[in-house]
């Protein structure tokens, strides 16, 4: 006889489930991969860095060190022919939905980890656990079957999959495309994107100050507030160096 799960809810929970699983995804994204690998504005303490990559792992199953790759050619070559996801290179509406096959295909080219992830090899976890994003995503969709069950977890899954991925390319998409550009840069701030991704929305202000742990001055970065309130804590520390210029080199 199957388990009775944790919490019994009815099918439409999975909606507010999936939208939390969503969000968990963003903070990691936006505080560990985007500001504290890809551009090293955020150290976090040992502890806090190791339930990050657990999360990361069974939210999303990404690979930190493809990720961060990808993204710093982003910032080397931005709106360039050689950037990863250019809306202005490939077409907004080719980067909103194929942003995965984009990521992908950049990833598995020869030299993009060895040129732009070279100061993050990977370790012990990653070649035992971390690489393995199939194991990681089971594990999250299994945690939300023990609590959910397995109809909840099943749609839970897939409508954070969904969301996950068209806000990462709606980040890379119309976030090179329309909105408010203050500074002198091709990104836009979209606030509407950056409540739904945790302050990711506001590239205008990143692509100024890409070293910078806050996207610009503004409630609309809540990453940066989260990052702030860690950092307080004593969970983790934070480096202001402000603005580095429109091209970035390679390391961070
Ligand atoms: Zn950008
Ligand atoms: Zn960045």
């Amino acid at each position: 006889m199957p388990l009775d799960p944790v919490f019994a809810v009815p099918l439409w929970a999975a909606l507010p489930v999936a939208f939390v699983v969503t969000q968990l995804a963003n903070v990691m994204t936006t505080l560990y991969l985007h500001r504290a690998l890809a551009h090293r504005s955020v150290t976090f303490r040992s502890p806090l860095e190791f339930v990050a990559r657990v999360v990361l792992w069974m939210v999303t199953g990404i690979d930190r060190r493809e990720w961060v790759a990808v993204h710093r050619k982003h910032h080397v070559f931005s709106d360039e022919p050689d950037d990863p996801h250019s809306p202005i290179q490939r077409g907004v509406w080719n980067v909103l939905f194929l942003n995965v096959v984009y990521y992908r295909r950049e990833a598995r080219r020869d030299d993009t980890l060895e040129t732009y992830a070279k100061d993050i090899p990977a370790d012990r976890w990653d070649r035992v656990l971390f690489s393995r994003s199939i194991v990681g995503l089971g594990l999250g969709v299994g945690l939300l079957w023990v609590l959910f069950g397995p109809a909840v977890a099943a749609v839970a899954g897939a409508v954070h999959l969904v969301g996950y991925i068209g806000l990462s390319g709606a980040v890379n998409g119309f976030g090179h495309w329309f909105g408010r550009r203050p500074h002198d840069n091709l990104a836009t701030n979209l606030r509407w994107l950056a409540a739904l991704t945790a302050g990711e929305g506001m590239h205008n202000e990143h692509h100024h100050a890409p070293r910078s742990p806050r996207f610009g001055r503004t409630w609309w970065d809540i990453g940066g507030k989260l990052a702030g309130v860690l950092a307080r804590l004593g969970l983790a520390r934070l480096h202001e160096s402000g603005r580095s210029g429109r091209r970035e080199t390679v390391a961070a």
